[in-house]
């Protein structure tokens, strides 16, 4: 097939990848500089000859540094990033579940750049375990024997099946079969555990007497998972844990809760609905708990497993349990965010994710007004600003039903020449990222989830996105 005049006169227009590369200004090592000419130029080659008459502008040589000097730029820039959570859903996981006080990640710098005590027994002289340094914190704080941290609450449940489950049976109510998103569900994990189950009752109604029946020679495990993300309602039946641990006590069968989110704290204290906490479920007589570092508990990503000491200790020994270790940089925050829990009062004040749960109507209300106060004070003739209700989540799986009435400041054109999902756009472009809702033909920020020190960042972003659009419409 033969080109056309045109394609081939663009084509010849094209510079040298060595000519381009020289002209680029950035401090880039030269290899990475080549890499993106070569990029560049191979695409507008692809662009030329896959278009029957190209855009003559795209060979100028200005359009082609512009592309390549933005090109490098972003390839030189981290991955991950901070982004601003205007979003409202407190435990967002896509945007990284909890955040942590300051005061925490200071701890975690200083630990990352010196040695540290990780295993070793400063009294002693010699090697020590990495779960001292919560072990005894975690006992303390949930009335349980023993504890263990892994990775995440995943890594938790997957090990503690497999040690105490593998090739045996282990029994669940149909109604706790869930999928808690991506691609964690309870029975294809229990799969991968090698342990076998065994379903009872229906998806709606279970009763004691279906996980009594079911109970045999193979029984090695009574389990019980949070319904995390959603709730059956109507006619239901579901056997509490404590009646579950009776059970398992008549049959000397161990009973083991996936808490799913874990809290410490009682919510129902602060106006929410009541989520039993994890020193209930211990009370109860649970021989085994696991949860999450990152949700309720408003720490760093760990699975944490507290119980029955000689099972937790069975749990340790097991060789999986190297593969799921935890890291010292998490260790290092959850040790100091556990040590908040101490005085739970304070831990709902400095703890980002419990802070912001339980913010109150007023302080919504007054930090509502200023940021909208601060948005409208850069005078953008297009956009109407203004505050409006709105309902934050939760997220993480945890309390679905739960209404967290919020303030939202809202953004909408007033022209029709940019709308609010190019708003969206432009904000998520910014340096950090602003990511928002966008609702009925508006922007929603919920003022719930934006930090103090973001509320200047937004105004930035707004002022530079707004200029973009109303450049880019001319
Ligand atoms: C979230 C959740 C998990 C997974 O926890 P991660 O810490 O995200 O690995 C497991 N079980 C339940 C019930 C959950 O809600």
């Amino acid at each position: 097939m033969g080109y056309s005049q045109s394609q081939q006169g663009l084509l010849r227009k094209l510079p040298k990848v060595d000519e381009l590369t020289q002209d680029l200004s950035n401090k880039a090592p030269h290899r990475v500089k080549v890499t993106v000419c070569r990029r560049v130029l191979d695409d507008l080659r692809s662009y030329i000859l896959s278009s029957p008459s190209p855009d003559p502008e795209s060979v100028k040589y200005e359009t082609i540094k512009r592309q390549a000097e933005r090109r490098l730029t972003s390839l030189l820039r981290p991955s991950l990033r901070p982004v601003v959570n205007a979003t409202g859903v407190v435990i967002h996981t896509n945007l990284g579940r909890s955040l942590l006080p300051k005061e925490i990640y200071q701890a975690m710098l200083d630990v990352a750049g010196r040695y540290s005590n990780l295993e070793y027994n400063l009294n002693r002289g010699e090697r020590g375990s990495r779960y001292s340094h919560v072990e005894e914190l975690l006992c303390e704080l949930t009335g349980a024997d023993a504890a263990l941290v892994v990775n995440n609450n995943a890594a938790a449940v997957l090990i503690t099946l497999e040690t105490l489950a593998r090739d045996r049976e282990v029994i669940i109510s149909r109604g706790e079969l869930v999928e808690i998103g991506g691609s964690f569900r309870v029975p294809d994990v229990m799969e991968k555990s090698g342990a076998i189950l065994k379903e009872v009752g229906t998806t709606n109604r279970t009763h004691l007497r279906d996980y009594e029946s079911a109970i045999g020679e193979q029984t090695a495990l009574l389990l019980k998972v949070h319904q995390s993300n959603f709730q059956i309602v109507g006619f239901t039946k579901a056997v509490s844990i404590s009646e579950l641990a009776d059970l398992g006590t008549r049959y000397s069968i161990p009973v083991f809760e996936d808490l799913g989110s874990g809290n410490f704290i009682d919510f129902s204290r602060y106006g929410m609905r009541h989520e039993p906490t994890v020193q209930e479920v211990v009370a109860a007589g649970t021989d085994l708990v696991s949860f999450s570092g990152d949700k309720l508990l408003g720490g760093p990503q760990a699975g944490i497993i507290i119980g029955k000491k000689a099972l937790i200790d069975r749990i340790k020994k097991n060789p999986m349990n190297r593969a799921v270790r935890i890291d010292k940089l998490t260790l290092v925050a959850l040790e100091r965010v556990l040590r908040l829990y101490r005085d739970p009062e304070q831990a709902v004040k400095i703890i980002p994710t419990l802070n912001m749960l339980t913010l109150s109507w007023d302080e919504l209300k007054s930090r509502a007004r200023r940021l909208r106060r601060r948005l409208r004070a850069l005078k953008l003739p297009g956009i109407s600003i203004d505050i409006a209700d709105t309902v934050s989540r939760v997220g993480g799986g945890a309390l679905p039903l739960q209404r967290l009435n919020s303030k939202a400041v809202t953004l909408s054109p007033k022209e029709r020449t940019f709308s609010a999902i190019h708003i969206g756009t432009e904000l998520r472009k910014n340096e950090p990222p602003v990511i928002v809702r966008i609702e009925e033909g508006r922007v929603f920020m919920d003022i719930r989830t934006i930090q103090d020190e973001d509320q200047g960042i937004i105004a930035k972003a707004l002022a530079s996105a707004y200029a973009r659009l109303v450049s880019s419409q001319v």
